[in-house]
């Protein structure tokens, strides 16, 4: 088990170092900011949908390691997904990171957020950036919080 959260951990801090997909979009359908008022994690997330299909998808924002890792690893899984398998996504990792249970072996880079549920206050900070995009997928534009 240790090597294994050895290796989460250096997934998360490589991503915190060095976000994927961060900063504005060009094109985008869909812009939506995300606060986590608890922690000061901000957050604003631009997407690009073509009918069904989450063609590209950006962040930019400041805040805690967990966020930004957590935010950069959901660019990277939701690109080129479609809503529906976005949608099921999110519900994946809410449960892994609320129980820390899950497909785990079926999640990808996704699994390096399994800790988190054991620091409930950092869940917020983990599902921020989830939040935002599901409120883009029910085509809400409300700000998200946490709070
Ligand atoms: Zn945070």
């Amino acid at each position: 088990m240790e090597d294994i959260r050895e290796l989460y951990q250096e997934v998360i801090l490589d991503h915190n170092q060095s976000p994927r997909n961060f900063g504005p979009l060009e094109t985008t359908t869909h812009e939506l900011e995300g606060i986590n008022p608890l922690c000061g994690d901000r957050l604003k997330l631009y997407a690009h949908l073509e009918s069904d299909r989450i063609v590209d998808i950006h962040f930019e924002g400041s805040g805690c390691a967990i966020f930004k890792a957590s935010s950069s690893i959901m660019t990277e899984i939701i690109k080129d997904k479609t809503t529906q398998e976005a949608e099921k996504l999110f519900h994946q990792f809410h449960e892994l990171v609320t129980t820390g249970k899950g497909e785990i072996e079926s999640m990808g880079k996704l699994a390096v957020m399994a800790g988190v549920h054991q620091y409930p206050a950092r869940v917020k900070c983990a599902s921020l950036a989830w939040h935002t995009l599901k409120n883009i997928l029910d085509k809400s534009n409300e700000t998200v919080t946490t709070e």
